[in-house]
C-alpha cells in the first residue's frame, strides 16, 4: 500500500503548494508511482501543473461529494509516474455541504482506497485553514509533512495545527505521524532565517528535515510557466533541495 502525506498548515503562502508539486515530481522522477491530490479550491497544484481548466470535467469536488468515481476524475501521466486528481472552485462550496454528512472526516480516505493500491506515494495538498477540508487531508493520510516559512511569526498557529494532528490520532487512527517539518525560503545569508530555523530546531529537534528549500526565484517562477522546478530549471538549488528531500523521506522509511 502507499505511503500517504499530507501537506498542512493553515498559514498562507508557506510553501505547500511548491512542495506539493515539487515533491510529487521528484518521487516521479525517482520512478516511483505517484499521485497527487489537490484539496485546495484555490486548485494552484492542479494549474501549475499545467492542467487547463477547461480540459477539468470532474474533479476531487465531484468524487468527494456526488460520488462519481475517481479513476474517472484522476488525470493520467500528467508526467511520467504521475497521476493528478485535480481541484476546481467548486470545492470551495464544499466547506458547507461537508457540514452535513455524517463521517465526513473520512471522506477523502474512501475515494482515496478506492485507487491506493496503484500508487507507491500519495501526496495531498491541503489548503490554508484548518476547517473540514484539511481535516479530511488529514485523515486521509498516514503522515503529514508541515512546511514553515523562515520568517517572522513562522511558529505562529503550529499549535493549533498540533493540536489537530492530536485529534486525527485519537479519533481516526493512531499511527499517524509527523513525516517531517520542511523549513521553506531558506535564505542562508538572512540572519532572520537562521534565528528562525534555530528556534524551529530548538521547538521539534529531530521531526525537522535535514533538507531545506532555499528561496529561489525559479521555484516561484515555474508555475507561471506550468512548470515542476524539474522541467524548468533542472539544475537550479531548488530543484536539487526536492530531490534530496525525496532522498531523505526514502532514507526514513
Ligand atoms: P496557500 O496557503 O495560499 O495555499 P502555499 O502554502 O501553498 O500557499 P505556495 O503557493 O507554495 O504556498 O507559495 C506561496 C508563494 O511563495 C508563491 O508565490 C510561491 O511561488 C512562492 N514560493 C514558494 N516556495 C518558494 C521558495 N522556496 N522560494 C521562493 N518563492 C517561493
Ligand atoms: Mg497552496
Amino acid at each position: 500500500m502507499p505511503r500517504i502525506i499530507s501537506i498542512a498548515n493553515q498559514k498562507g503562502g508557506v510553501g505547500k503548494t511548491t512542495s506539493a508539486i515539487n515533491l510529487s515530481c521528484a518521487f516521479a522522477l525517482k520512478g516511483e508511482k505517484t499521485l497527487l491530490c489537490d484539496l485546495d479550491p484555490q486548485a494552484h497544484a492542479t494549474l501549475g501543473l499545467g492542467v487547463d481548466k477547461k480540459r477539468i470535467t470532474l474533479s476531487i469536488y465531484n468524487c468527494l461529494l456526488q460520488k462519481e468515481k475517481v479513476e474517472e476524475a484522476i488525470i493520467k501521466n500528467v508526467q511520467e509516474n504521475l497521476d493528478l486528481l485535480p481541484a476546481t472552485i467548486d470545492l470551495a462550496g464544499g466547506e458547507v455541504e461537508f457540514l452535513n454528512l455524517a463521517n465526513r472526516e473520512l471522506l477523502l480516505k474512501a475515494v482515496i482506497d478506492q485507487i491506493a493500491s496503484r500508487y507507491s506515494w500519495i501526496i495531498i495538498d491541503c489548503p490554508p485553514s484548518l476547517g473540514i477540508l484539511t481535516i479530511i487531508g488529514l485523515a486521509a493520510a498516514d503522515r503529514v509533512l508541515i512546511p514553515i516559512q523562515c520568517e517572522y511569526y513562522a511558529l505562529e498557529g503550529v499549535a493549533r495545527l498540533l493540536d489537530t494532528i492530536n485529534l486525527i490520532r485519537t479519533k481516526v487512527n493512531p499511527k499517524f505521524k509527523i513525516a517531517g517539518i520542511l523549513l521553506t525560503m531558506y535564505n542562508e545569508r538572512l540572519n532572520l532565517t537562521k534565528q528562525v530555523a534555530q528556534e524551529v530546531r530548538k521547538y521539534f529537534g529531530k521531526l525537522v528535515f535535514n533538507v531545506t528549500i532555499p528561496r529561489s526565484v525559479r521555484l516561484a517562477e515555474a508555475p507561471s510557466f506550468n512548470k515542476s522546478i524539474f522541467q524548468y530549471a533542472k539544475n537550479s538549488p531548488g530543484a536539487k533541495a526536492y530531490l534530496a528531500l525525496v532522498e531523505e523521506i526514502l532514507n526514513n522509511e
